[in-house]
């Protein structure tokens, strides 16, 4: 029986893992948390990103290695790589971990950006605004995830307060800055490629964050026209130049109809939860194929879905499970300020129906704010 093994013990891993047991694989699953979610559902080993006796032991129970988290130090994901299969490999890993690298790789596979410059001292902290301008966002190079490491400047004297929020991060590891977009839409593509380069992707995905973090996202996103065919593209060709092999999302600004790259998530993605009901293949179960080396599943949607995440704490989930085609996710984790602790995924056969059930549910659960840009989006 194949053994998957992921790097990362939350939700992604836990989900992952739930899609692997009926295709017959294993998991197993390592974390520097003897709670983290995931354990809940698969064997659970304890161990530091730099603890390679337990991460020796691991690799000789797996057949393949991959990530529920992206920040596991592209140095371990290399040492593993020299033991067992490690998808993607660790050269992927390493681009997406860094902003610069990544921004760069976009513009060299002709996706648009938007402006931004590195900053690594104060004094290049004003060069840049000076050439960016505000509205603009000064991020971290590594390590940022849900909006954290992330300062947004409204007005040139905001450079203070910027600097003395991530300054201490510029000597360790860099930060850009990055011109503010004021995108008509947030968009993502969730692709997924096969050892032998069978590329595919889901129907492109529209997002809302709040606070930097995903709140809703809706699937199939309407009213696209050419993106999705501009947005497959693009993702198939970043896939080809990392010879990437499993799932990844690329997240994706609209502004006058071009697409601006955001930033690529190298592992299964929020925003793709949603194919778990409304797709034929979930990003999931394509994942643990496309790193087994088995047969890509179809990405094709079955019905319009709706996700709601759920951060900080659950709702009360009746009003949910009373509600035809809509799905309750549970994560098992302690409730936490701006944790994400689940979410929950409405299906319905047309895009009048889904609005029809996403209202009801909001009002229930007094989630009205929360759900009005899908109801507007859907018309
Ligand atoms: P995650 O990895 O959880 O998606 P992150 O911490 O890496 O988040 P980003 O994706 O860079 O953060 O930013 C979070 C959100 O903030 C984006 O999805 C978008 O809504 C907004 N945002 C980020 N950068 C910009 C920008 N340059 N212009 C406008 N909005 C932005
Ligand atoms: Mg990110
Ligand atoms: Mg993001």
């Amino acid at each position: 029986q194949p053994v998957l093994g992921v790097l990362g013990g939350g939700q992604l891993a836990r989900m992952l893992a739930l899609a692997a047991a009926p295709l017959g694989v294993k998991t197993l699953v390592v974390d520097n948390v003897a709670d983290a979610c995931a354990g809940q559902v698969a064997p659970l080993v304890v161990a530091d990103w730099a603890d390679y006796d337990a991460l020796e032991a691991f690799a000789a129970q797996v057949d393949v290695v991959t990530f529920d988290f992206e920040n596991v130090p592209a140095e371990t994901a290399r040492w593993l790589a020299e033991r067992v299969a490690v998808s993607p490999a660790p050269q992927a890993l390493a681009v997406a971990q860094d902003r610069l690298a990544e921004k760069t790789l976009f513009r060299e596979c002709g996706l648009h950006t938007p402006d931004f410059m590195t900053v690594d001292t104060r004094e290049q902290l004003d060069q840049a605004l000076a050439a960016i301008g505000v509205p603009a966002i000064l991020k971290t190079r590594r390590l940022g995830y849900d909006g954290k490491g992330q300062f947004r400047l409204h007005v040139l004297a905001d450079a203070e307060a910027a600097w003395a929020a991530l300054g201490a991060q510029a000597a360790k590891h860099g930060l850009i800055l990055e011109a503010f977009v004021p995108f008509e839409r947030e968009l993502s593509v969730i692709a997924v490629r096969g050892r032998d380069g069978d590329f595919r992707t889901w129907p492109l995905t529209r997002n809302w964050h709040v606070d930097g973090v995903l709140s809703m996202s809706l699937a199939p996103a309407p009213d696209i026209g050419q993106l999705q065919q501009r947005a497959t593209a693009l993702a198939r060709t970043l896939a080809e130049r990392l010879g990437y092999v499993g799932v990844f999302a690329l997240e994706l600004f609209v502004k006058n109809g071009d697409l601006l790259g955001n930033e690529m998530a190298p592992r299964v993605h929020n925003s793709g939860h949603w194919t778990i009901e409304g797709a034929y293949a979930s990003q999931f179960e394509n994942h643990v194929r496309a790193v087994l080396g088995l047969p890509l599943g179809d990405t094709g949607a079955r019905s319009p879905s709706a996700m709601f995440n759920w951060i900080g704490e659950l709702p009360d989930a009746s009003a949910l499970l009373r509600t035809v085609d809509a799905h309750w996710h549970d994560y098992g984790k302690q409730a936490r300020p701006g944790r994400k602790v689940g979410h929950a995924t409405v299906c319905a056969p047309d895009a009048r129906q889904l609005a029809t059930r996403l209202g009801a549910i909001a009002a229930a659960l007094g989630r009205e704010a929360q759900v009005a840009p899908v109801l507007s989006a859907l018309g």
